[in-house]
């Protein structure tokens, strides 16, 4: 994401850097800022250590900031320890508390219904609040701790799997959330594998139709130019590139 001349990648899953050098435009892992994860699912951290060895050409450009949960570093790491020392700073993200990361401020919210410690973030962009609800089960306080007129929403499940407990969003959640929430553009990501057979750019166009609010269907690549709903708020233009968002998720995977 390249929010207020920030470069920052955020929950950088398998192929991460695969993905940044085959981008059109190539994405420079060198110009990172740095690296926001959200949790420590393998599908949102498994390029982390990767990424930070890119963004610091092997320590050799000491560099950055990583901002992760406590148990991505302590218990059972996906950080590894030597790569630790390559980057400027290791924030450890606790909820509800505001980090900055030069001109671009962004804060978590409530730590999340998911398996391990996760928590989803708002970037503070001007007068505009862009929003990114990462994994969890649905509950009902998760709506008012995301402000932001752009919602970035991961929806892993099509439907509930009775009897089975999986912390993801829900096609039904969603619809239930479009309802409440006061954002302007929803932006769909992190499909699990029937939502991808089901086509969620027709989804995204049913929803639209539905709740009478852009709702947008990430895909792989996707830019999404926040430009002009920055501008009619006043403030900067920004670029939010969807590849570093982790589109795929799987329905199969329980608990990730
Ligand atoms: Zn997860």
């Amino acid at each position: 994401m390249s929010l207020q001349g920030v470069n920052l990648y955020m929950d950088p899953g398998p192929g991460a850097l695969v993905r940044c050098l085959a981008s059109k435009p190539k994405l420079d892992p060198t110009k990172l800022d740095g690296i926001l994860l959200s949790h420590k699912h393998l599908d949102h951290s498994g390029d982390i250590n990767v990424m930070i060895e890119a963004m610091t050409e092997g320590g050799y450009a000491s560099k950055g900031i990583v901002f992760a949960p406590q148990d991505a570093l302590e218990d059972d790491p996906v950080i590894l320890r030597y790569v630790r020392s390559y980057v400027d700073k290791i924030e450890i993200l606790r909820e509800k508390t505001s980090y900055p990361l030069g001109n671009l401020r962004f804060s978590t919210v409530q730590k999340h219904q998911h398996s391990v410690e996760t928590y989803g973030f708002n970037f503070q962009l001007g007068r505009t609040t862009l929003s990114y609800l990462t994994d969890t089960k649905f509950y009902p306080e998760l709506i008012d701790q995301y402000p932001g007129e752009i919602l970035i929403m991961n929806v892993v499940l099509m439907t509930e799997i009775p009897g089975r407990k999986i912390d993801h969003l829900s096609l039904t959640d969603v619809r239930y959330i479009l309802e409440k929430t006061k954002a302007k553009v929803v932006v769909l990501t992190h499909f699990g594998m029937r939502m991808l057979q089901a086509k969620p750019w027709e989804i995204a166009e049913r929803l639209s139709a539905e709740t009478g609010k852009k709702v947008i269907a990430a895909r792989d690549g996707m830019t999404l130019d926040i430009d002009e709903i920055m501008k009619e708020q006043g403030a900067e233009i920004s670029q939010v590139n969807l590849s570093s968002l982790g589109e795929r998720g799987r329905e199969t995977g329980g608990n990730k």
